[in-house]
């Protein structure tokens, strides 16, 4: 893992929390995204070699709209970077994590993504995250 990539947070309505972001760090988003497949709006801030992700249900069977029923706003998941997606779902298997799904799926920001179950994280989803571009380097 080379650091944490972004934390996403889910979000009611990602208009107000962009506000409410803008005015917590000082700055306004760099890219908002709608990843149509996952029922999600997104907006990313940075915050040095981090970012914090944004994330509002567009549909009522989607992940985010599930959470926040739930539980309510709040942290949703934490992504880390990592520079092999697939030697890394391998050796995570092996050390018995669950990995949601096998096979990474494009997630928002031009990444390859896949989500490790939070009964095997100690409670929090997590992300393992790959640039996409990376692939052709
Ligand atoms: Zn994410």
């Amino acid at each position: 893992m080379k650091k944490i990539e972004h934390i996403g947070i889910a979000v009611k309505n990602i208009e107000n929390a962009n506000a409410i972001y803008k005015s917590l760090l000082g700055y306004d988003y760099y890219k908002t995204e709608e990843v149509a497949s996952e029922g999600v709006k997104t907006s990313f801030f940075t915050c040095g070699e981090s970012k914090i992700e944004l994330l509002e249900a567009t549909k009522e069977d989607s992940p985010i709209a599930k959470f926040i029923e739930k539980r309510g706003e709040g942290i949703h998941h934490i992504a880390f970077a990592v520079d092999d997606i697939y030697s890394e779902i391998n050796r995570l298997k092996k050390e018995g994590f669950i990995v949601l799904n096998e096979t990474p799926k494009k997630g928002a920001d031009n990444k390859l993504v896949v989500f490790l179950h939070p009964k095997s994280t100690s409670g929090v989803l997590v992300e393992l995250c790959q640039e996409i571009n990376n692939n052709e380097k």
